[in-house]
């Protein structure tokens, strides 16, 4: 017999309709009398017809060969007893089937009471000891009172039998069921468990409900107040309660029934209902209540607490499984999936179906961390939420939508929908935040799947090789992956990877490239550079290596060291007697948009007992992106200090000249292309005396960079230039170099031959 069967069967005495009076139910015991002889079948019924054992009445079923009696125990399971006679067909036919009934049947519970007609006739003690047989009697003893004894204990024995494999079973099916819930995901579906799983115990219709209730607790003396019991689960014809609280449920009985539960915390058990109470964690008890049509017969209470101790202890797993997995999958922040759960899904996308005219998108917000920096994290949160909710929207809701990190999400649909321009129009219009209105620029990557369609991890990854492409050509930019595309950032990415090496195993190191007075000749300062030489002794030049360290957010501590070790050269400078000398530190925006630049830079002029004045910052045109009124408020702090500011490469960026007005600048430094241009044909050999006659005209130094030649150096003094810096008068060199070049200067150095 299928375990599952047998299990029922004896949950199956709880389809017993009402007792009668007296105690007797409906329910009989199955007792099979196998005889050729009629009249056996007949005086054994007559004898024992009225009997009534452990409250049953006995039913009789009649075979009157041992083929019958297999025939009829094949579709009867639960025959309680056979009255079996050995002589038969043959002398032992009897014994013969005994064996199939117990090997071949499986039937191991029911009892066999062998009988025989002829006195002295001893079946053989073999098949007795083999095939547990339970007892032997002449035909002669069983008369009434002797059948009746026997017949009882027989019953009872099979009663004891049948309930103990059942424990086992409804114990087995307890730890079946823990092991199952606690991977099942999420309360619903476990209490949905919970509720097929109690049905099964009392063998009834899985139709019932799961209210948990949470106790509001007084915090003055830890009392409970009050509790809202919410129906988490419904199965069968209550299933459109769930959700609902438990006293709009329009059933006076199970209300009652509940709230007794919860109330008195223990199980009710009636005759046509089950209510078990679930002691949870936290204040969350949880009922159960199962309806059957038909009286529960009583239940094993001891097993029953076994379940309910069982069950609320999962429960409080399935609650955890349930946070770590959101924990796991979800962005908690803007409530969407995040980029582990977002592989998952296109993975799972792929795995179903081909999706070769399908594109994934990364989308990144444009300088996210300056308005992070600027307006605070719990606004730059809000932009994010507002983003996430923006993409949600019609016709990207038919979409997989992410957040991968910080400030990129990722989207995932088909290629009519996943497209610049749509992504563009979504999230132009400006997002409402903190009452106000903040636009945003976006930059994004996309990637075409084609046949060979990868899985999600390598799609997200060149999804942003594409955005870093998008990226490098500036803001509000797209950009599609292809095999070049990849080719480029990975190697840009081998270049950052080797760079974070050389700066932490120490082979960098800086330089120092005089500046000169157009004046008189005389060095009015030094300008710190950057250097890299790779193990094998080659130079990597810093326009490949800073805009990848600018990047990636390294230039923030490559700089903070280029200030410390430059400041360390202007005492070693002041010591040898250049104690005029100006340094000059380059800044990157990066590194100036840190809240705490100007701390590191005071701190950095304390440690290395050095004056703000002999320290120039040599700023680009780029931080104008920064915003104006950050600009401003840093320069004159700094100025404030008595630190200088230069404009570096100036020319070459496109901020506006109102800006310049109104900064606290000192020095342009005219970007060296247009020096070149200087002696030449070259469009924009006009320039740089218009920027000369610019700082003139604002009140600033102009100094004149990569002067290579004694012409460009005499035009630029014509011009009115007030200094140069260049190979003309010094290469960028080493600390020791310089000292040694400066000490064969003599103070000034021709530049107008
Ligand atoms: P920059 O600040 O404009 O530096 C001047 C660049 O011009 C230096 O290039 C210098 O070696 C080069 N140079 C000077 N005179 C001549 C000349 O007569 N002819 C030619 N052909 N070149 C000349 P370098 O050292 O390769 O640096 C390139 C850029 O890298 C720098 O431009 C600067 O923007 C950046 N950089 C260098 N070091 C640092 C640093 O420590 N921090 C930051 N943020 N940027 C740095
Ligand atoms: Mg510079
Ligand atoms: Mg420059």
């Amino acid at each position: 017999m299928p375990e599952q069967d047998e299990f029922l069967s004896f949950l199956d005495e709880g389809k017993q309709s009402p007792a009668s009076p007296g105690g007797v139910t409906e329910r009989s015991w199955q007792v099979l009398i196998v005889d050729d002889d009629l009249d056996v079948h007949t005086t054994t019924e007559f004898a024992l017809g009225d009997v009534i054992i452990q409250g049953r009445r006995l039913e009789f079923l009649h075979a009157y060969s041992s083929r019958e009696a297999l025939q009829l125990l094949r579709q009867e399971a639960h025959v309680a007893v056979i009255l079996l006679d050995v002589v038969m067909e043959t002398e032992d036919a009897g014994l013969r089937i005994v064996r199939v009934i117990r090997e071949e049947l499986g039937l191991m519970h029911t009892r066999i009471i062998l009988r025989t007609g002829q006195p002295g006739y001893a079946p053989e003690i073999d098949t007795i000891n083999r095939y547990d047989i339970n007892d032997y009697k002449t035909k002669s003893e069983l008369i009434r009172n002797k059948l009746y004894t026997t017949l009882t204990t027989a019953i009872r024995s099979y009663d004891q039998l049948c309930r103990l494999d059942a424990s086992r079973h409804g114990l087995e099916q307890i730890v079946a069921a823990s092991n199952q819930f606690i991977v099942k995901q999420g309360l619903q579906a476990f209490a949905e468990g919970v509720i097929t799983q109690i049905a099964g115990f009392a063998g009834i219709e899985p139709e019932g409900l799961i209210c948990v209730s949470t106790h509001l607790t007084s915090a003055a003396d830890n009392s409970a107040l009050n509790f809202y019991p919410i129906i988490t689960a419904a199965t069968g014809r209550y299933r459109h309660l769930i959700q609902h609280q438990l006293i709009e449920i329009d059933d006076a009985r199970i209300v009652e029934h509940f709230t007794r539960c919860l109330n008195e915390r223990r199980n009710l058990i009636d005759e046509c209902s089950l209510t078990l109470f679930f002691a949870g964690h936290e204040g969350q008890d949880f009922a159960a209540f199962v309806d059957s049509a038909l009286p529960l017969r009583k239940l094993d209470q001891h097993l029953l607490e076994v379940f309910c101790v069982n069950i609320a202890l999962c429960a409080d797993n399935v609650a955890l499984v349930s946070r770590l997995q959101e924990y796991a999958f979800v962005d908690r922040l803007v409530r969407l999936p995040n980029r582990q759960a977002f592989i998952n899904l296109i993975d799972q996308r792929l795995k179903e179906r081909a999706c070769n005219q399908w594109v994934i998108a990364l989308i990144d917000v444009d300088q996210f961390t300056e308005v992070n920096d600027m307006l605070g994290h719990d606004y730059g949160d809000r932009l994010l939420g507002a983003i996430a909710r923006r993409l949600e929207q019609p016709p990207l809701d038919r979409c997989l939508i992410a957040r991968v990190t910080g400030d990129k999400f990722g989207v995932f649909g088909e290629e009519g929908v996943v497209q610049p321009d749509v992504l563009q129009s979504i999230l132009t219009a400006p997002f409402e935040i903190d009452g106000g209105e903040h636009a945003v620029s976006i930059s994004a990557g996309f990637v075409q799947l084609g046949e060979d369609s990868r899985c999600g991890e390598e799609l997200i990854k060149d999804a942003s090789i594409a955005l870093k492409h998008a990226k490098s050509n500036g803001f509000g930019q797209v950009a599609y992956y292809s095999d070049s595309v990849g080719t480029e950032i990975r190697e840009r990415t081998r270049l950052l990877h080797d760079l974070r090496w050389a700066f932490n195993h120490h082979h960098l190191f800086v330089v120092y490239q005089p500046q000169v007075s157009l004046h008189d000749g005389a060095v009015t300062g030094v300008e710190a550079l950057l250097r890299w030489r790779t193990e094998d002794g080659q130079f990597v030049s810093p326009d490949r290596f800073i805009p990848v360290a600018e990047r990636s957010g390294l230039i923030v501590s490559l700089g903070d060291w280029v200030l410390r070790t430059a400041l360390h050269a202007v005492t070693r400078l002041r010591a040898a007697g250049h104690d005029r000398l100006r340094m000059a530190v380059n800044v990157s925006a990066t590194q100036f948009r840190q809240p705490q630049f100007l701390q590191t830079v005071q701190e950095t002029l304390c440690d290395t007992a050095t004056h703000a004045k002999d320290l120039e910052l040599e700023i680009t045109e780029s931080v104008a992106a920064l915003g104006f009124d950050y600009v401003e408020k840093l320069l004159r702090q700094l100025k404030a200090i008595g630190i200088g500011v230069a404009i570096d490469d100036f020319g070459t960026g496109f901020s506006s000249l109102s800006y310049l007005d109104r900064l606290p600048v000192d020095q342009l430094k005219i970007d060296k292309s247009f020096i070149w241009a200087l002696d030449s044909q070259r469009p924009g050999r006009r320039i740089a005396g218009i920027v000369i006659e610019l700082g003139r005209k604002l009140g600033m130094h102009v100094l004149a960079e990569g002067v290579e030649t004694a012409t460009q150096a005499a035009l630029l003094h014509d011009l009115g230039c007030d200094s140069a810096q260049g190979y003309y008068f010094g290469k960028p060199m080493p600390l020791e170099d310089l000292l040694q070049w400066l000490s064969t200067q003599n103070g000034a150095i021709s530049c107008c031959d």
